[in-house]
Parts: structure tokens; C-alpha cells; sequence
């Protein structure tokens, strides 16, 4: 007998072709997790959910189960997003947020990260131009709210603040809080795993460690920040999930085209 039917709001994180006309559908919820349900016949044609089949929206969802899976029972969109789908470095940066998210399903800040997804694929949507600072913004705060990073407050070996007006470059371990001033590094030392950054992008980092949601996909800033941004937060992700992130705007990451040699 089926259970009761839950409902949720839920980000569509992935949506999968699964037999002939069913569709498997993977959605970030704010206290579920992710969740992943089958949604039947929407392969069909006029069948009333085939919407599901588009990543990045936000909908109310009812699923109920049975014998241990999850089917769709009802679904309406709350926001598409739809804008995503236009733009090649927008749909690569919700394809990087979306696995990024599913890879850690299994954390304890479940509704942190459903409103993490929620602000930044809608930002995406709003503003596909500002892809590269978005992907940017979202890796840090999710390395925040995993706990894997934090704001760069002090030299670890002086204590002296981090001095914003600084031309300076500050020694970073990737994967730690570890920073370096200049007036503390010495010649001789070793760069195996550190980064030398200027002191704007530990600022911007911090900025999107430590402001509202709503605030962190809407900064403006010029495209050497937002290449170092970019760079950097995609390294230090790759140290912290032990996965070699590629670069999604680098034109080698993109599928060959067929029939172009
Ligand atoms: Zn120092």
C-alpha cells in the first residue's frame, strides 16, 4: 500500500530518462535532502508533469512511496528559471552547482544548502552574464557551509588583519584557513599546494562567506577578480572533495562539436 503523500518545495537538481517513458528526477529539499523520485509517464505526450523533465526549476512537489520508491503525485513551478537553458556558461555553471550538490547530499545543513540552490540558481537565471561570479560565489559559500572553509581574517603567523588596500600577495594553503603576510614569508619556502593571492580576492571571498544569500550573486567586479575567483575557489573544491574540477569556461571543457575537426 502506498504511504501518505509528502510534500516539499524542491530544486530540480537532475532529471533522467528511466525506462521507456518515466523520468528519474533528483530535487534538493529544504529538510529531505536530496531526494530522488520517479516521475511516470511524463515521456508521454500531454502527460501533465513532462515540465519535470527541465533542471534548475523550483516547484512544490508531492510524492508518495511504495515498497521503497518514491513516485511523483503532484507537481507545480514555483520559479523556472528558465533563462539558464540559453546561455552555455550558465547552463555549465548550474550543471557544476547541481552535481556539487548532489555529491554532498548527506550533509547535516540540508535547508542551508536548499537555500543556497534556491539564490543561486535564480541568480543565474536573472543575470546569465554574471555566470563566472555565481559559480564563484556558490563554491565558497558552500565550502563555508560545509564547514571546509572560512573567512581569511589574519596573518596565521603575525596576526596582523588582512589589509584590504594591501598591492601585496598573501601566501593561501588550498583546503585550510592557513595565511601568510608578505612580511612573513621568507625566501625558501614551498609552494606545493598554496596559492599567492592579492588581498581583493580573500576580500571578495569573505564577502561571499559572510553575507546574505540574496546579496553574494550580485556583486559586480572586473574579469582579473573574477578569473582568480573562478581559479580559485574551483581549486580549493577539487583539494576538499577529492574531485578534479574542470574549468567550465574554458573553451576545451566544452563537448567537441561533431563533424568539426
Ligand atoms: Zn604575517
Amino acid at each position: 500500500m502506498a504511504s501518505d503523500p509528502m510534500s516539499f518545495k524542491g530544486v530540480i537538481l537532475r532529471s533522467s530518462e528511466f525506462k521507456d517513458k518515466d523520468r528519474l528526477v533528483k530535487v534538493i529539499t529544504p529538510d529531505r535532502g536530496v531526494v530522488e523520485f520517479c516521475a511516470k509517464g511524463t515521456g508521454k505526450q500531454g502527460s501533465r508533469f513532462s515540465f519535470i523533465s527541465m533542471p534548475y526549476m523550483l516547484c512544490d512537489i508531492v510524492i508518495t512511496e511504495s515498497h521503497g520508491f518514491y513516485y511523483l503525485k503532484d507537481a507545480s513551478i514555483i520559479e523556472s528559471n528558465a533563462e539558464i537553458m540559453k546561455d552555455l556558461d550558465a547552463m555549465m555553471t548550474a550543471s557544476h552547482m547541481a552535481s556539487c550538490l548532489i555529491d554532498c547530499a548527506t550533509a547535516d545543513v540540508s535547508r542551508e544548502l536548499y537555500e543556497l540552490a534556491v539564490y543561486a540558481f535564480y541568480s543565474l537565471s536573472v543575470n546569465i552574464e554574471k555566470a563566472r561570479l555565481i559559480y564563484s560565489a556558490f563554491n565558497w559559500r558552500l565550502l563555508v557551509l560545509l564547514g571546509f572553509a572560512s573567512e581569511y581574517d589574519r596573518c596565521t603567523s603575525c596576526g596582523e588583519k588582512i589589509d584590504e588596500k594591501s598591492e601585496n600577495k598573501y601566501k593561501i594553503k588550498l583546503g585550510g584557513g592557513y595565511v601568510i603576510c608578505s612580511k612573513c614569508i621568507s625566501s625558501g619556502y614551498k609552494t606545493d599546494g598554496y596559492r599567492f593571492l592579492p588581498a581583493r580576492v580573500m576580500i571578495s571571498l569573505n564577502y561571499f562567506a559572510s553575507m546574505p544569500l540574496n546579496q553574494i550573486f550580485s556583486v559586480r567586479c572586473d574579469s582579473k577578480l573574477q578569473a582568480d575567483l573562478c581559479d580559485y575557489t574551483r581549486e580549493f573544491l577539487s583539494v576538499m572533495f577529492e574531485k578534479d574540477y574542470k574549468d567550465p569556461f574554458s573553451s576545451l571543457s566544452y563537448p567537441p562539436v561533431l563533424g568539426i575537426k
